[in-house]
């Protein structure tokens, strides 16, 4: 069937060309109904979008000022749990380790504490053993550069308790070691006579003497002069008497300045 054959039935061709146009008409609606519905559905969608994105913005920052003003007002409350507990954390940490640094400083103030208290008790260890050495070990010297004349013990019937130096008259007798003078004074049988005190019970002393040349309560050195040779008190002539007593016992004095060093000069008795 073709367009001749059409035009030959009018009122056919009419009613077709009719129904043409409808079916022509109808797909323009459609067409047309459809690209709304895309445009409608892209706005949609766009405005969907931006109505989510606009009060998701909005709500953001609303509850941002929210808990900003929250924060102003009491910002201990208005942290999340886990803010606080982090913050709670991170405080009891820094607590520990100032705690620790503390400590830390306590301990190394209680060493240098107890090295000082280290320090000082060796110095005065050492302090008293030196002057237990120095007790112990003082500097000796002998009395007199002269002979001995006379040994200690017995003699003509009687005790000597001394050495006897056959010392010229005027010549110096000598401390043998540090002390204090503790007797300058007239004796029986002693004449001038001087004592010193050396400490750990020695005690030494002089005899005989024409001039006592220190005083009472003075100290004296090792070699000083104490008295100038003489022949007072029971004396056959002039000579250095001297003693050494320990805890007030004569002993004999050539053994004891022995064994303290001190070699005196030859016995030419
Ligand atoms: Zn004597």
């Amino acid at each position: 069937m073709g367009i001749h054959d059409l035009s030959d039935k009018h009122p056919d061709r009419e009613s077709s060309s009719r129904r043409l146009r409808a079916v022509e008409r109808l797909r323009r609606i459609r067409r047309e109904r459809h690209t709304r519905r895309l445009v409608t559905a892209g706005l949609v969608t766009a405005i969907t979008t931006g109505v989510v994105l606009a009060t998701a913005c909005g709500q953001a920052a609303e509850a941002r000022s929210e808990r900003a003003a929250e924060a102003l007002n009491s910002p201990q409350t208005a942290w999340p749990v886990e803010t606080v507990l982090d913050e709670i954390a991170v405080q009891r940490e820094a607590a520990r380790s100032a705690v620790e640094v503390g400590a830390a400083a306590e301990a190394e103030k209680r060493a240098l504490d107890e090295a000082e208290a280290e320090v000082q008790a060796e110095a005065e260890r050492e302090a008293a053993e030196a002057a237990a050495y120095e007790a112990a070990h003082p500097h000796w010297v002998t009395p007199s550069d002269d002979e001995i004349s006379s040994d200690f013990g017995e003699r003509w019937g009687r005790m000597h308790e001394g050495l006897d130096f056959a010392n010229e008259p005027g010549e110096p007798n000598l401390a043998i070691g540090d002390g204090t003078v503790t007797f300058t004074g007239w004796v029986s049988g002693y004449g001038n006579f001087v004592v010193i005190d050396h400490g750990g019970g020695i005690e030494t002393a002089y005899g005989h003497a024409d001039e006592i040349l220190v005083n009472l309560g003075e100290d004296v050195d090792p070699g000083e002069k104490v008295s100038l040779t003489g022949n007072t008190g029971h004396s056959t002539g002039p000579h250095l008497h001297f003693e050494v007593r320990i805890h007030g016992v004569p002993v004999d004095p050539l053994p004891w300045l022995e064994d303290h060093g001190v070699v005196p000069p030859e016995n030419d008795t």
